[in-house]
């Protein structure tokens, strides 16, 4: 059994938009409900909502609602840093399911094969994220911004979600990082990495799963979307 954590309580400012991003119009459509529609009509037994807390009557109303969404069980206030609102969405989720699978409600793009892969691959080994190998050459800097250092390409991958757990191994790493002080995890298979010691397989994404992130994006998500 499966529960879906859908992240959507980011305040998205680097979109320069009085509308908060998630709830910004794609073709029609708040960019919400792409990532809602897809996990809705897949396999996943349970969505839970993590918005923040003054959205809450909102995205029940004009999303859930209005779009006629069946497996959103609870929507929850999220926390300061995505870390915190993905702790407080798995704590609101069923303790019977297995798995937990990790999706920010920023990229509309997600499918429902990336869904069914990422299911397979957190059964088989613990922690899996989607995605892509990069196609530019990445470069380490110094804080003088001189190049110091070039990965090989081919094993740098850029990572997406969903990202998609155990349970009780990503519970165990909150567990963990809550003991620590210093703190700067930007996703969840780096706080698995760096806690549980337990690396994360990657499962091929796509390069149309973007993050919508600055308002270009928009613009280019809607041509995916189309
Ligand atoms: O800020 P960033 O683009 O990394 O956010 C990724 C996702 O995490 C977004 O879907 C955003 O809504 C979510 N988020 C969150 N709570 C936060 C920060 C980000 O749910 N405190």
């Amino acid at each position: 059994m499966v529960s879906a954590i859908l992240l959507a309580a980011g305040k998205g400012s680097r979109m320069k938009s009085d509308v908060a991003k998630q709830y910004m119009e794609i073709n029609g459509k708040p960019l919400l409900y792409y990532s809602l529609k897809v996990f809705d009509a897949s396999v996943v037994d349970e969505i839970i909502l993590v918005t923040r807390r003054e959205d809450i009557d909102y995205v029940r109303e004009e999303i859930v609602q209005k779009y006629g969404f069946q497996k959103v069980r609870k929507i929850v206030p999220g926390g300061r840093e995505r870390y915190d609102s993905v702790e407080k969405g798995i704590r609101a989720a069923d303790k019977r399911n297995k798995i937990v699978m990790i999706h920010d409600s920023a990229r509309p793009c997600v499918t429902n094969r990336m869904i069914l892969d990422s299911i397979s691959g957190a059964r088989r080994y613990r922690a899996c994220t989607v995605a892509m190998p990069v196609k530019d050459t990445i470069k380490i800097v110094d804080e003088n911004l001189f190049g110091i250092e070039t990965p090989d390409r081919n094993v740098v991958y850029q990572i997406q979600t969903p990202q998609t757990f155990d349970r009780k191994l990503i519970l165990d790493a909150y567990e963990r990082l809550r003991a620590d002080k210093e703190v700067r995890i930007t996703d969840d298979t780096m706080l698995v990495e760096k806690y549980m010691d337990v690396p994360s397989k990657m499962i091929e994404g796509s390069y149309e799963n973007i993050k919508v992130t600055t308002p270009e994006d928009i613009q280019i998500a809607s041509i995916y979307l189309n």
